[in-house]
């Protein structure tokens, strides 16, 4: 490893990279991958520093954190996605503050979000958390209980469903990457049968965003990777 400190301009420059070299293996364009800034335990200075660079989108796991950061970079104008485990009691300041919500698991979940979003902002994007392996602290949905969240979900107001989120068990080859990746695009696919629209696959992260693009991922979340390691905590 280096020990030279990347700047986030050399950071962001090598991500794109890796992005563009795994969309030129599956026969995509980069245009096609939105990269999402993860900036949790990141201040809002660094995340300023990358929105300066073009950066847009980005993701935040912990809400009171996360509404201070969007609070005080309100003037840039930055698509903000929630990415952490939504406890039904929290929902309101997400359905205020989000553009995109990435972990809706429960039917509970999604029907106060767009009980709460605010009629004067546009449709809350949502995309379906999906439990791929067997590990008792992610949150998703089971694949078999996929289809009847999706129909419930559709038919509410207020919120745009997009597609399927997964944070699947750490592999460390490209294959078994690739193995749960594969296992979300065929659930996307076929829940695109019955819902057309679907058009995001949100999945990757820093170790394992070439497996996700080469299975299809549109948006890929990329923390340590763009930010460098993160801090404790922010106080
Ligand atoms: C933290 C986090 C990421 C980013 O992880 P890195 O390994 O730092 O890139 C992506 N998705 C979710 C849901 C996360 O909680």
């Amino acid at each position: 490893m280096s020990t030279a400190v990347a700047s986030p301009a050399e950071r962001l420059t090598a991500i794109r990279a890796r992005i563009a070299v795994a969309a030129e293996q599956a026969g995509r364009t980069s245009e096609s991958i939105t990269l999402i800034g993860v900036s949790k335990l990141q201040t809002a200075a660094v995340i300023a520093a990358l929105a300066d660079l073009g950066q847009k989108d980005f993701g935040e796991n912990y809400l009171q954190e996360a509404l201070e950061k969007i609070e005080s970079l309100r003037s840039r104008a930055l698509t903000w996605h929630f990415i952490g485990q939504l406890q039904a009691n929290k929902t309101r300041p997400v359905a205020e503050n989000f553009d995109w919500v990435h972990t809706v698991d429960r039917l509970k979940i999604a029907s106060r979000l767009a009980e709460q979003r605010p009629v004067h902002s546009p449709p809350l994007s949502v995309c379906v958390q999906v439990k791929l392996g067997d590990e008792a602290t992610k949150g998703g949905v089971l694949p078999a209980e996929l289809p009847a969240l999706l129909a419930a979900i559709a038919a509410l107001p207020r919120l745009r469903l997009r597609g399927l989120m997964a944070l699947p068990p750490a592999e460390s080859t490209l294959d078994r990457q690739r193995y749960w990746f594969a296992e979300l695009r065929l659930l996307f696919e076929a829940a695109r049968q019955r819902h057309p629209t679907l058009n995001t696959l949100s999945m990757g992260m820093s170790s394992d965003l070439e497996a996700a693009i080469l299975e299809g991922a549109t948006q890929v979340r990329i923390g340590t990777a763009l930010f460098g390691e993160r801090l404790q905590s922010l106080a």
